[in-house]
């Protein structure tokens, strides 16, 4: 079912009040913070940005990142205690793509 303008407002707030030191804005679903991202305990999450704002000026980062029940949130929490900083355009994340090539790395997905 679609959400009302209200409801979606309610979830954004609800989300940065889980995440007030987030140097990010959350763009995930709040129904599905709590979705378990991989069966993976020990994941490296890859933030690469080559998005236009960075193009060449920042070197991708790593965040390693061990867990039993790796989640949306889990990660997300990780990511701040790492200092994962998206100082630019595109500051909402949006969620984690699992690269082709690995089964425990995972691509930050990022939007504006
Ligand atoms: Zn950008």
């Amino acid at each position: 079912m679609e959400k009302t303008e209200a409801e979606y407002e309610k979830d954004i707030e609800e989300i940065e009040k889980m995440f007030p030191n987030a140097k990010f804005s959350v763009a995930i679903e709040i129904e599905e913070l709590d979705n378990i991202v991989t069966d993976e305990t020990d994941i490296v999450v890859k933030n690469t940005y080559d998005c236009y704002c960075y193009k060449n000026k920042r070197n991708t980062e790593y965040f390693y990142i061990s867990g039993k029940h790796i989640t949306n949130k889990f990660i997300i929490y990780k990511l701040i205690e790492q200092g994962l900083d998206l100082d630019c355009d595109h500051r909402f994340l949006e969620g984690f793509c699992k690269s082709k090539d690995s089964n425990c790395q995972f691509e930050i997905a990022t939007g504006s």
